[in-house]
């Protein structure tokens, strides 16, 4: 896939209606409204605010959570709304419809330097099935589109895909920093590349760390899915995690990253607790020898000690997945640390942190500014990875096209 697509620095929008969709399904509390992470917003502001300043009318387009057709309240757009009012200083009108009267009179009355969001998509049934008439019926109320929704490109719905047949399109900043990180340089890394896997499971990383062992140098296992690795290496880990169906696939990697001269770096020992609470109290045990009714939790003092080390001296590093059940303080210091060791390299490294509890990590612990890239999309960034097509984005059209 080309990375390099025509974003809205390639386009004259001056004078023009743009539908920018974005995505704003931000975790929030249902019945207070109030958002727990900003981070979706606050990235397309940028794209937000270049329209603007260029003279663009701005139709934000967006879906929150899984309504599948249905209106329901709790997954208005009103508190992303609101938010979005106070980071941009302007008033946000947001529309009463989906592609109703009122989205098309507010939308028709759109003057540039403004901006109007439209409702929920997916109250609409129609999104999801990428429905053609709905596609076209929102393209009639702009004139040309935008995408800046990473964390919903890997979605072909008719906001994301369905849209682009009907108008001419570009890439937003956002969506350009997404590729040109999880694209550029991943594909054309710094060396050496470290890749830093962890959470909970290994089915959802297979493709992953089999796209990984084609790319890195050296290739990090911590978190959950590590046990299954240790299993495959004839380890016992007590009541660890364990998915049995993924023993031989964990064997596999690890004879594919001994022909392909990658070095797979493992656990040595393991914070390990009798109960998976936040109260219980971790002790250290040899990462392939825990003991029976004793679960990992997350690696252990030596383990960060051998991880810090290999992050040290990285061209680039790539990481996806907690160290461990970092929600629980006491078992948090692996994931921790793991973010300081990319913090700490210098401006010569780029370090790229993929969406999800990693994100949220280097977030809650105040270092994601150190970062090169935080990327906001979970599902979509892993599957980019994979060398998956993302069909929002294989729709837009190449820069030099
Ligand atoms: P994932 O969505 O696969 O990246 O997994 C993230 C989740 O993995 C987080 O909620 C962590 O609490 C969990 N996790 C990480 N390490 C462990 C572990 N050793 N045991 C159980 N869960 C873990």
């Amino acid at each position: 896939m080309n990375y390099d697509k025509k974003t809205v620095r390639d386009i004259d929008v001056a004078g023009k209606k743009i539908l920018l969709r974005c995505d704003f399904n931000v975790p929030h509390d249902k019945k207070t409204g109030v958002i727990h992470d900003d981070t979706r917003i606050v990235s397309t502001l940028p794209t937000i605010r270049y329209l603007l300043d260029h003279g663009a009318a701005v139709i934000l387009l967006s879906h929150m959570g899984r309504p599948h057709g249905e209106w329901k309240q709790e997954m208005s757009l009103f508190s992303a709304r609101d938010h979005l009012e106070k980071l941009l200083g302007i008033p946000v009108p947001m529309t009463q419809d989906v592609l109703g009267p009122d989205t098309r009179a507010k939308c028709a009355a759109l003057q540039p330097g403004e901006v109007v969001l439209v409702e929920n998509l997916r109250f609409c049934v129609e999104e999801e099935k990428n429905d053609p008439a709905f596609a076209k019926a929102l393209a009639e109320l702009a004139d040309l589109f935008v995408f800046d929704a990473f964390g919903a490109a890997h979605r072909a719905h008719a906001s994301t895909v369905g849209v682009a047949a009907y108008l001419p399109s570009a890439a937003g900043l956002l969506v350009e920093k997404e590729l040109a990180f999880l694209g550029m340089s991943l594909d054309q890394p710094l060396r050496p590349l470290v890749a830093i896997l962890g959470g909970a499971k290994v089915a959802d990383k297979i493709g992953v760390i089999n796209s990984l062992l084609q790319k890195a140098d050296t290739i990090l296992i911590g978190g959950g899915m590590a046990y299954t690795f240790q299993v495959a290496q004839g380890g016992h880990i007590g009541s660890s995690l364990l998915d049995e169906d993924h023993i031989v696939f964990a064997r596999e990697m690890i004879e594919k990253a001994k022909e392909k001269g990658v070095k797979l770096l493992f656990p040595v020992d393991t914070m390990a607790a009798g109960e998976f609470t936040a109260q219980a109290e971790g002790q250290v045990v040899p990462a392939h020898a825990i003991p029976p009714g004793l679960m990992g939790m997350d690696i252990g003092p030596e383990t960060i000690a051998l991880f810090t080390e290999a992050i040290r001296g990285a061209g680039t590093v790539f990481w996806n997945g907690p160290m461990g059940v970092f929600e629980f303080p006491n078992f948090a210091a692996g994931t921790n640390a793991v973010a300081q060791a990319l913090s700490q390299l210098g401006e010569g490294a780029v370090t790229i942190v993929g969406g999800g509890d990693s994100a949220s990590a280097v977030e809650k612990i105040g270092l994601a500014g150190r970062i090169s890239h935080v990327s906001t999309g979970g599902g979509a960034a892993l599957e980019f990875l994979e060398g998956l097509e993302l069909p929002a984005i294989a729709c837009l059209p190449d820069r030099n096209a």
